[in-house]
């Protein structure tokens, strides 16, 4: 059996190696475009950054390594041009010109491309994509040829834009980053966006949010970005980082079906042509939690994926469907860590599912131990029934470990309060007995079944329909309060039940503290006495995030 894939790097070198493994006797093929095959696309950022010194660390394999390992024949600087699917062939070009290459299975793992907006000057040399080893190395090379003080534009504030921003910042580098979005990490929920912002101003990035470039004007010293508020940045190199789209022309010519560009697939990655799989980018996946249609572009999905395929073209009867993918996914920014897995708001709105969230400000360890860090972690599910739909976090330690435990939890299928049950591993420098991801379950349960009823920061201060109660400690009112707030500490709570009282006026009484935690005490209190309370989400430090302190707001 010939085996031949298109695309050397995750998807494709996954199957190849599994197939390789199956079968002592198929010949596997491996056509790749670029120079190099399973180079580790996700080290770029920090080759960079300078943090990976050595190019060579990149190249994961060599074709004369995976010759002599697992006997591939990896033929690089070879584009597959071309599939026929009644004939069972692929047109190859190298530099030698063309030739037609017979298959019995064929796998599709070309990956995204860049997507380049119709944006003019984008063909200036200063511009450039972080997708190849070449195109890292070029952007380093550049770097070192600058003079001190040189400046960089990040167009896209996702992922890898972060990584590149925080990259070239590392090299010192004047770095501007330029996001369209709302927000910087536009996956990410705002609560969260606002202080990975604050990181990267901490790091001494510019951002600038909401905005996107109209043009790139180029000079004889260096390039001017021209953002849509008229504005100007200098720029000696910018780096184009606003998504992907899937690498699909020459598949979608060849008739096989694409949705939006992106290559359809069942279950195990077949598409609608006969003895043809795909895997990874170029693929369109069911989004596990909302049903939605969609490439996710990350390497994990990618590199399991190839290797159900392998199984499925060698082992057809014991292979394993391919999982619907979560979109779990991480970023290191300065300090901070952020992480999020399944739906955030908009895709749940989006797709009409009625949720509740929680929010939680816990340690990252047990706090009477040296060192806990707080993580700001949210949680959504279903309203009613309490499933997982979500979960984000963001922190200086241990947002890594809660995000794949949650991501975990989604997978299978568990509900909110069944994370309180989870027997997690604990010992005061790793964690606490009450493990942030128990907390969260405890908080949605309490939701669930009414016992807690929240209010949130999106919803703004209100009016004079309510009370708002502050039950902080007076000097943590000294330094920030909602305006308008009675305070009262929440250990006085019982005994000034009566103040409480008068002052709601059978109003509802919003109760907040700096996290939720005291807060909930106190709204424990007033709901056994019949007063109408809700509790901030968050509390002030949710709130803040959404909405910050201005200089004139009243104390
Ligand atoms: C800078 C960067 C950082 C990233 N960081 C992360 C991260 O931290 N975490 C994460 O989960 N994901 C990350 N990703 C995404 C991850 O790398 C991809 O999701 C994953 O590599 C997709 O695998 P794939 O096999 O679909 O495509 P790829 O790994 O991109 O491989 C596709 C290959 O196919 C080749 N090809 C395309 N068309 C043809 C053709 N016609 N003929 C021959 N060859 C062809 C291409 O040259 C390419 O090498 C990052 C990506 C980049 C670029």
């Amino acid at each position: 059996m010939r085996i031949v894939i298109v695309g050397g790097v995750a998807g494709g070198m996954s199957a190849a190696a599994r197939a390789r493994r199956l079968s002592e006797d198929a010949e596997i093929i491996v056509f790749e475009r670029g120079e190099h095959p399973s180079f580790a696309n996700c080290g770029l950022p920090y080759y960079v950054s300078g943090e990976i010194t050595d190019e060579s660390d990149l190249l994961v394999q060599t074709p004369e390594s995976l010759r002599a390992a697992l006997d591939l024949d990896v033929r690089v600087r070879h584009e597959v041009v071309g599939v026929d699917p009644a004939a069972r062939t692929v047109r190859v070009r190298n530099a030698d010109g063309e030739h037609t290459v017979g298959y019995d299975a064929l796998i599709l793992s070309p990956g995204a491309r860049a997507v380049r907006p119709p944006l003019p000057g984008l063909d200036s040399p200063r511009v450039q994509t972080l997708r190849t080893v070449g195109e890292a190395v070029r952007l380093r090379e550049r770097l070192d040829d600058l003079p001190d003080g040189g400046r960089a534009v990040v167009l896209g504030a996702g992922f890898i834009g972060l990584e590149a921003a925080e990259g070239l910042r590392l090299q010192g580098l004047e770095v501007d980053v330029v996001e369209l979005s709302e927000h910087v990490l536009p996956p990410l929920e705002t609560e969260l966006a606002a202080l990975i912002r604050e990181e990267l101003t901490g790091l001494g990035i510019r951002v600038h949010e909401g905005i996107g470039a109209t043009a790139v004007e180029t000079g004889a010293a260096a390039d001017t970005v021209v953002l849509g508020d008229g504005s100007r940045l200098a720029a000696d190199i910018v780096v184009l980082s606003v998504g992907v789209r899937p690498d699909t022309e020459v598949f979608e010519a060849a008739g096989i079906a694409c949705e939006r560009g992106a290559l359809v697939v069942d279950e195990h990655g077949r598409t609608s042509a006969p003895h043809v799989w795909a895997v990874g980018d170029a693929t369109v996946a069911v989004d596990r939690v909302t049903g939605v249609r969609r490439p996710v572009p990350l390497a994990g999905p990618a590199n399991r994926a190839g290797r159900l395929v392998a199984d499925h073209i060698l082992t057809p009867d014991r292979a394993r469907p391919i999982p619907q993918p979560l979109g779990t996914a991480i970023v290191r920014v300065g300090g901070l860590t952020a992480a999020l897995t399944g739906a955030n708001r908009r895709s749940l709105e989006a797709a009409g599912i009625d949720y509740r969230t929680v929010h939680l400000h816990p340690g990252s360890h047990a706090g009477y131990f040296p060192g806990a860090e707080q993580i700001h972690l949210l949680l959504h599910f279903r309203a009613g029934d309490g499933l997982l739909l979500g979960a984000q976090a963001v922190g200086a330690d241990g947002v890594d470990k809660r995000i794949d435990v949650l991501a975990t939890a989604l997978a299978n299928g568990m509900t909110a309060p069944e994370l309180i049950d989870l027997d997690l591993a604990y010992a005061p420098p790793y964690g606490s007995a009450k493990d942030p991801v128990n907390l969260a379950g405890m908080i949605a349960e309490n939701v669930l079944d009414g016992a807690l009823e929240l209010w949130y920061a999106d919803d703004g201060l209100p009016g004079p329909e309510a009370l708002l109660l502050d039950v902080r400690d007076p000097d943590e009112v000294a330094q920030d309060a909602l305006p308008g707030a009675l305070t009262i500490p929440h250990t006085q709570i019982r005994e000034r039940l009566d103040e409480v009282t008068a002052a709601a006026a059978r109003r509802p009484v919003l109760i907040y503290c700096a996290s939720g935690l005291r807060s909930y005490l106190a709204y424990r209190v007033l709901r056994a006495a019949g007063l109408p309370a809700k509790n901030l989400s968050g509390g002030l430090l949710t709130y803040r995030a959404l909405h910050p302190a201005r200089e004139l707001d009243p104390v």
